[in-house]
């Protein structure tokens, strides 16, 4: 098979995937459209399974040196007495490794630390694909009914009957790399614009013109093998035998691939979040306060700063004047160190993002050689805290399919069948966990949810963390 790959998007998702198939020898060009990293004012936790994954991409090493272990803290009330204590000791013996705190920006410098500037095409964006699987997906939806598709690409459908209503996606997660231009010698072939082969298939084209084939696999058309995928970015176009769409939230590839899924939903819940500007005296390393409808929780990290975070029930869309002012209103009287985290913040440090998840699942994550991976393929909550670790899980295991299968569709088959399961339960479980977290506000169910937290002995806790945490990577090498 060929090997050059085009991911686009170079969020966590995206670089972890390019290190994973540069790792098993694969050309690989990261396109992001965004010049600049601008949601360096977050931060995020690393369990086993992301820590593992990293492993795996040889990057773990660097990324635990840079990060603090979560040993300490735990789940609060407002008034600040514990519903459950963090036993990062105990995690560390079960799994070799508490969760870790870093800075966002600190851990996409080093997962771009680990690939070579021209394999990053950053401040372009990516307008569409074109090839085989993309022009069926899109024949599939515009006539159902028109007898056999002449390419043999399953395109999987959603009954948008089945599914809720979708909302814009808002981008909450960080946007990536700041890296200069990169070198236009980048792996994959760059073509004219102008090729009219090349014509994208949502413009109106019914699929690519007389050069590629419409199918895929040997046929009559010109030379072997199937005809390339063309991702066209601008006055670009990258020809590749794979594409990942690591797009985020709100991918286009998807809405390529899948025409009739509802897309993102908003969750019922907005965050607000910040790094502090210097150091806190924190006396734990991770904290959680449940009130109605309400969390705030912070991430400590080496240098003593911290990330924290207030999470709120509300319409989708609301937003504040001042929102480190209202954060002091809402969560007055709430336990230290909430008032001096705030104390400790820059007004124009705060973030607000709206939380979407895809709550309708994606049928498959791959159609023949195009693969999704991270929220583009399992947006969820971050409740858990699992969202990048399943990004980061998705990058190791597509990898070693690839290294193992003969062929890219072989190898997407076998990545759709080992990453849905897992990380749409753990998207499931996200969900639920806000649920009985953070969204409950019944001040009866509040009180009832923190007396079995208090009864729930940590060994039990422990083991409810391992179901997602506990996840051993496939060898890349
Ligand atoms: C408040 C909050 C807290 C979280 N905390 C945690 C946590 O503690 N632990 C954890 O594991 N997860 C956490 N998550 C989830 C995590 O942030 C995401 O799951 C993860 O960042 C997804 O990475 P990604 O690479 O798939 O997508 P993204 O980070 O969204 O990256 C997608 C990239 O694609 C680019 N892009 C999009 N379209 C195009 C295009 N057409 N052309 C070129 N580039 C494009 C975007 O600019 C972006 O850089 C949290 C999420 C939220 C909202």
């Amino acid at each position: 098979m060929g090997n050059r790959a085009v991911i686009v998007g170079g969020g966590i998702g995206g670089l972890a995937a390019a290190i994973g198939l540069r790792r098993i020898g694969w050309d690989v060009t990261v396109v992001e459209r965004a010049p600049v990293l601008d949601d360096a004012g977050a931060g995020i936790s690393l369990a086993a399974n992301g820590l593992r994954a990293l492993d795996a991409l040889g990057v773990g090493a660097a990324v635990r040196e840079a990060s603090r272990g979560q040993y300490s803290g735990g789940t609060r009330t407002p008034r600040g007495s514990w519903l459950a204590r963090m036993d990062g000791a105990a995690l560390e013996r079960a799994v070799g490794t508490p969760i870790m705190g870093i800075p966002r920006s600190t851990l996409h410098r080093l997962l771009r630390a680990a690939l070579p500037a021209e394999a990053l095409l950053i401040g372009a964006e990516v307008e569409s694909v074109t090839g085989p699987e993309i022009a069926a997906a899109s024949a599939a939806t515009a006539a159902p009914a028109a007898g056999p598709r002449a390419a043999p690409v399953s395109v999987p459908t959603v009954d948008p009957g089945t599914a809720p209503t979708g909302a814009p996606a808002s981008d909450p997660t960080d946007a990536p790399a700041s890296d200069p231009t990169p070198n236009p010698t980048a792996a994959p072939t760059i073509a004219p614009a102008a090729d009219p082969n090349t014509a994208p298939v949502h413009r109106g084209g019914p699929g690519p013109g007389p050069g590629p084939r419409p199918g895929l696999g040997p046929g009559p058309g010109p030379g072997p093998g199937p005809a390339p995928l063309r991702v066209h970015c601008g006055d670009r176009i990258l020809d590749a035998d794979l594409v990942v769409a690591a797009d985020g939230i709100g991918s286009k590839l998807r809405g390529l691939l899948f025409p009739a899924h509802p897309g993102p939903v908003y969750s019922g819940s907005t965050v607000l979040r910040a790094l502090t500007e210097r150091p806190v005296g924190l006396r734990t390393d991770f904290e959680l306060t449940w009130g109605r409808g309400a969390e705030f929780g912070h991430i400590a990290f080496t240098d003593g700063r911290a990330e924290w975070h207030a999470v709120l029930d509300l319409p989708a869309g609301v937003r504040f004047p001042d929102p480190l002012a209202e954060l002091r209103r809402r969560f007055r009287g709430w336990h230290e160190p909430i008032p001096a985290l705030l104390d400790a913040t820059r007004p124009d440090a705060v973030l607000h993002h709206d939380v979407n998840e895809l709550r309708t699942p994606l049928p498959s994550y791959a159609v023949g050689r195009i693969a999704l991976l991270g929220d583009a393929a399992h947006a969820m909550t971050p409740h858990l805290g699992q969202g990048a670790c399943q990004a980061l899980e998705d990058a190791v295991s597509l990898a070693a399919a690839l290294a193992a299968e003969p062929t890219v569709e072989a190898a997407l088959a076998r990545y759709d069948a080992e990453r849905r399961p897992r990380s749409q339960a753990v998207a499931a479980a996200a969900r639920q966990a806000g649920r009985m977290g953070q969204q409950l506000s019944h001040p009866l169910a509040v009180a009832l949810r923190n007396t079995a937290m208090r009864l729930t002995p940590s060994r039990t806790a422990i083991s409810m963390i391992l179901r997602h945490h506990a996840w051993v990577p496939p060898r890349l090498d």
